[in-house]
């Protein structure tokens, strides 16, 4: 089987771990804080949060910047389940703008048409490695005085028009094991804001600025020197791994574009894709999807219902109807892009889908 994701943990994540192990300082301590520092280069802002999880990262990053009750959230349909349930977990009411069918990310013009006078922030959700188109999306928070909170948690070293991603706003990364890079699980919050780093610093550890004193309702949302530890070691990888993401997608790319019923995934001018996903679109995607895993391809289909169409916000009330979002459900297919891959695996892949 090629797998969907694998996670590179090494010799050098293995000596990391052991070296924190031996040094008897297990939680936030020196690892954390240079994790922080060189996670915050990476984005080009001055500070950096770690949390336990992209999701605590969104969660907290939301309560930074005083988002609540009444607060009304506009995010993307298409996306992991997290990004919008992080407006729910502060009491807020997400929002869905429907996505731009090229690139799945969400659409700048119908996040306009949803701007009410509860509209507090936008959360954009750079979908499978690339960047929302950010531009028109600053424009907009800058006419109506809105928050910007990017979901970047598929986006580790993504490029907008020559500014990386995550430095547009606060923004929130996922460091769990099937991302670009991982700590295993962990997350991290980025921002130029002080007050809104000060803020997320406190709400991660009980509100507690020194031990024993609360001056907010806070929470254990931190991570450990351990998983800080092989994030560093992983953070010196990203940027190799990301070229072979890439040079992995374009080879599918090259040879996938001419097959009838395959849409190739669209890279957006100036930009650079991270290709946490490779996705196509492709006719009949259920049957290509049983078909290729029953020959061994591990494909995944991100995602198969919309974040409005999902049980549970049905039962919250949501009837939006996102023509794109929900074609975008039955269409996408996932393939293997991952470092690890092989010229014959990727051979492979590309053959089997010609047979379809
Ligand atoms: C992975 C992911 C999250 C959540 O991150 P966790 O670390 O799993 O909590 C949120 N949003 C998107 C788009 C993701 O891909």
């Amino acid at each position: 089987m090629i797998p969907i994701a694998k996670p590179i943990i090494g010799k050098e994540e293995q000596d990391a771990i052991l070296e924190v192990i031996n040094s008897g300082q297990l939680v936030q301590g020196a690892r954390v804080q240079e994790f922080e520092k060189r996670f915050a280069q990476l984005c080009g802002v001055e500070h950096a949060i770690a949390t336990s999880s992209g999701t605590t990262a969104l969660h907290i990053a939301l309560l930074a910047h005083e988002i609540g009750a009444g607060d009304e959230v506009i995010t993307s349909p298409f996306s992991f389940i997290a990004s919008a349930n992080c407006a729910l977990y502060v009491d807020a009411h997400p929002v869905f703008a429907d996505i731009e069918p090229d690139y799945f990310t969400i659409n700048p013009v119908e996040v306009e048409k949803h701007i009410t006078p509860r509209t507090k922030a936008i959360l954009p959700v750079h979908l499978y490695g690339q960047a929302c188109d950010m531009d028109p999306i600053l424009e907009i928070a800058r006419k109506h005085n809105l928050t910007i909170v990017e979901d970047a948690c598929q986006a580790h070293g993504a490029v907008y028009k020559g500014r990386p991603v995550g430095s547009f706003g606060t923004a929130c990364y996922s460091l769990y094991a099937t991302k670009n890079i991982t700590t295993i699980e962990g997350g991290m919050i980025v921002t130029n804001d002080a007050q809104v780093a000060e803020r997320a610093r406190l709400l991660r550890s009980h509100g507690s600025p020194r031990t024993y004193e609360h001056v907010a309702l806070g929470f254990n949302m931190r991570t450990t020197d351990l998983n800080a530890a092989i994030g560093l070691v992983q953070l010196n990888k990203l940027q190799k791994w990301n070229s072979a993401r890439r040079e992995n997608a374009a080879y599918l790319s090259t040879n996938l574009e001419k097959i009838p019923g395959v849409v190739v995934p669209k890279v957006r001018k100036g930009c650079e894709h991270i290709f946490h996903q490779y996705t196509i679109r492709i006719q009949n995607r259920d049957t290509a999807a049983q078909k290729l895993r029953e020959k061994g391809v591990g494909v995944g289909i991100h995602y198969p219902t919309p974040i409005h169409l999902q049980p549970f916000y049905k039962q919250l009330g949501y009837t939006d109807s996102l023509p794109n979002a929900e074609a975008a459900s039955r269409e996408v297919l996932s393939l293997p892009v991952h470092p690890s891959l092989t010229r014959s695996d990727l051979d492979y892949i590309i053959n089997t889908i010609k047979e379809l």
